[in-house]
């Protein structure tokens, strides 16, 4: 047991130095590898690992249940990545889904102009530091392709760069098949490409990312009040999954830089080592999307009021979130490392992810006391075989007890089961069948009954 331990890495290391460590970590123990790494990657590309896979469904799970499955107004839809042209024309994204890029003149760099530095009031290029840049000009976010045999303008279309217009454009389809009235919302989970001129700070900004979008419609007049209680259903859920409530920031975006058709967009943003940034977009879009669809396709998007006897169009309010973003805000929230000191004052710095148990990749590891003892290893063995079919877990039996604790604690599980001698009842009948459950974040350890395992783990990683 430690006797004594201090954090240190909080609130003493620039971020620069905390974002370095926790860039090394997510490579080191498998959460995030660069793309196509022995090519050289592919910038703005990653690829997730065994650990980071399971954070990131986690995550969506977790938002699927309290998005959907809690709820009686909530349906899901799973659209295609590649849609029909029109539906970028008429979204307005193939003219004016643009960022404002800039080529320096000096170094050739190209670079976003909303977000370069300032020296004097004057952009500068933030790589070579000249100021000789040329003027803004449009840059389309969408990539481009080919659909069929045929390069030609009539083939075509874009890898989709939210995942919202598949809803849109499904509404009248889902609306009859889920017999929901107003307020209902179409909720989905899905990769989205944005050709972004500087991916960067690790996933946060990539070229290719997961969304989690809900689109929720309703009438007119509710369109505010809603706004304001989706952006109390985000934070809560942000909050849930472990993120404290000093980290999490609203910012209210001001009336003349809101999308021309929205009539209040909040952004919740996180406090990443790089700074604060966004994490997801609320905003109420009205109905100016359906009325979109309903105008280019020529079909009616309508919803007909039984109570009024009314069509009209539905008003939208849109949370809209980034998968990626919000596993590395838990990666950068739970990041820690304190300095261990045990009985025989041997100090060692302990590196700790301290994921919330419901977002953690791995639920509870099990390691038999000793690999070479047949009782012990079986013991351990059955005990995951029991664990298996409600959690991950992980089993380890190679190197001493306290190392394989410490992996496990950069791998943010929260649980660690043990199989002593005691268990084994080899000390007597007094704690035969029962293990010690060593926690992360104390260190603490309990005595738990085999039988009671399964339920205590699983009411603490719900
Ligand atoms: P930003 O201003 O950071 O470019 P945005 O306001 O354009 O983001 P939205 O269009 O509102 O983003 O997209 C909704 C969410 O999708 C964002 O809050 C973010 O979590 C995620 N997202 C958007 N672009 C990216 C990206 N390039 N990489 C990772 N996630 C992204």
């Amino acid at each position: 047991m430690p006797l004594f331990r201090f954090r240190y890495m909080a609130h003493a290391k620039s971020g620069s130095d905390r974002m370095e460590k926790i860039v090394s970590l997510c490579k080191r123990r498998g959460f995030v590898f660069q793309s196509s790494e022995i090519y050289g990657g592919l910038n703005g590309c990653w690829d997730y690992g065994p650990l980071g896979t399971e954070l990131k469904r986690n995550l969506k799970d977790f938002w699927w249940r309290r998005m959907v499955r809690e709820r009686d107004d909530v349906v899901g839809m799973d659209g295609s990545i590649l849609m029909n042209r029109q539906v970028w024309v008429a979204s307005g994204h193939e003219n004016t889904f643009t960022d404002p890029m800039v080529d320096c003149r000096n170094c050739k760099s190209r670079l976003r102009a909303d977000q370069l530095p300032e020296k004097n009031g004057r952009k500068q290029c933030p790589v070579c530091g000249s100021f000789d840049l040329t003027e803004p000009r449009a840059f389309n976010l969408m990539f481009k392709t080919y659909v069929g045999a045929t390069e030609d303008e009539s083939a075509i279309t874009y890898l989709r760069p939210e995942t919202a217009q598949a809803i849109f454009v499904q509404f009248r389809n889902i609306l009859e098949v889920s017999r929901k009235k107003l307020p209902f919302g179409i909720a989905q989970i899905g990769k989205a490409f944005r050709n972004e001129i500087n991916p960067r700070n690790f996933t946060f900004r990539s070229r290719e990312f997961e969304q989690m979008e809900l689109e929720y419609f309703c009438r007119p007049e509710n369109g505010l009040e809603l706004l304001e209680y989706w952006l109390q259903e985000r934070l809560r859920f942000y909050r849930d999954i472990g993120l404290s409530s000093e980290s999490l920031h609203v910012h209210k975006i001001p009336p003349e830089e809101c999308a021309h058709y929205s009539k209040g967009t909040y952004d919740i943003e996180f406090e990443f080592p790089f700074g604060i940034q966004e994490l997801e977009g609320v905003a109420y879009r009205t109905d100016y999307d359906l009325n979109q669809h309903q105008k280019a396709s020529g079909k009616p998007l309508d919803y007909f009021d039984e109570e009024s006897k009314q069509h009209f169009i539905p008003h939208v309010v849109e949370p809209s979130a980034g998968v990626d973003r919000t596993a590395l805000a838990l990666i950068s929230a739970a990041y820690d490392e304190e300095v261990v000191t045990d009985e025989k004052g041997k100090s060692e710095t302990r590196t700790v992810l301290r994921f919330h148990p419901r977002m953690a990749p791995i639920k509870c590891g099990v390691f038999p006391l000793l690999k070479n003892n047949e009782l012990l290893v079986r013991q351990a063995r059955e005990i995951v075989d029991q664990l298996r079919g409600e959690m991950m877990v992980f089993y380890d039996e190679t190197g001493a007890i306290g190392r394989r604790y410490r992996r496990q604690d950069e791998a943010g599980t929260p649980f660690g089961v043990t199989v002593d001698f005691d268990t084994i009842g080899e000390n007597g009948p007094a704690l035969r069948d029962t293990v010690t459950v060593r926690h992360r974040d104390s260190m603490e350890q309990e005595r738990i009954a085999i039988k009671e395992l399964t339920a205590f783990l699983g009411e603490r990683i719900r």
